[in-house]
């Protein structure tokens, strides 16, 4: 008997136009039954913004393809909880123009999409290219294709998605690896508008990374595919061990106020 088709959400946050979202789609087309939700205009940078404060209006395009007029994590919201018929098996993101690499994934909308899946419960993997390269999304949809098909065989665990990028040419291997740390070395551009008036650029200058052997910056500058596995528990755990030693200090300062630390106590006496 021929297994189910399982569905596959696709979103981004270059927008319904952008040619890495049909890349991406027409990658994992054979895969399952695919859905397209994304966000009717470039949302990049957005990070994973919800919006709760107007309505969200859904434009269908074709059969199983929609715009909504909001940002990446509220496509796969939406998607998830109300536009699909069905549960997908996985959520894909991408292919971003550009690559989302070590602390970057903070401000991604392309890894922000891939977040919500996962905290809704769905295996998530978000896709970058590096470089400006646009006819790169063809190779770039083959490395999509093989780890989509192979996270829908193994899955993922709960609460850990995958942040992939794609440098630009064709790919000397696939690497896994690490979250890489940018150097905050440029300062905010200060500009004068033609009024006279101040403005500002922030994050204007090229960015600058520390050289680490394992990082997903330093794989695709070499050249390789980096596949970076990420986890939704941002909880410092050992720092939370550490800090149990606190415990001590607050507590001896917890009633600064002499007039309220008599009440307490006079209340405390009342009551026995
Ligand atoms: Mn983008």
């Amino acid at each position: 008997m021929a297994k189910k088709a399982v569905s596959i959400l696709v979103t981004n946050d270059d927008g319904i136009m952008a040619p890495g979202l049909a890349a991406l789609a027409s990658a994992v087309s054979g895969l399952g039954t695919v859905y397209v939700v994304a966000p009717d205009r470039e949302r990049s940078t957005i990070g994973h913004a919800l919006t709760l404060h107007r309505p969200l209006r859904v434009e269908p395009l074709s059969e199983r393809q929609v715009s909504v007029n909001g940002t990446p994590s509220d496509c796969v919201n939406l998607a998830l909880l109300g536009l699909l018929p069905e549960k997908p098996a996985l959520v894909v993101a991408g292919i971003n123009h550009g690559e989302n690499l070590g602390d970057d994934v903070t401000y991604s909308g392309t890894v922000s999409a891939a977040m919500e899946g996962t905290l809704l419960g769905v295996p998530s993997i978000a896709f970058s290219l590096a470089g400006e390269d646009h006819r790169m999304f063809t190779e770039a949809g083959r490395v999509a294709r093989t780890l989509a098909e192979l996270v829908l065989r193994e899955g993922l665990p709960r609460k850990t998605l995958l942040n992939v990028n794609i440098p630009a040419g064709v790919p000397k291997g696939v690497r896994f690896t690490r979250l890489g740390h940018r150097v905050y070395s440029e300062t905010v551009r200060k500009e004068i508008d033609p009024r006279g008036k101040a403005h500002y650029w922030v994050g204007a200058g090229p960015p600058l990374w520390e050289r680490e052997e394992d990082s997903d910056m330093t794989a695709v500058h070499d050249g390789y595919v980096s596949v970076t596995p990420l986890h939704m528990d941002l909880t410092d755990h050992q720092m939370l061990h550490k800090m149990a030693g606190w415990q001590d200090a607050l507590a001896t300062k917890r009633s600064p106020h002499p007039g309220k630390r008599r009440l307490t106590r006079a209340k405390r006496t009342g009551s026995r």
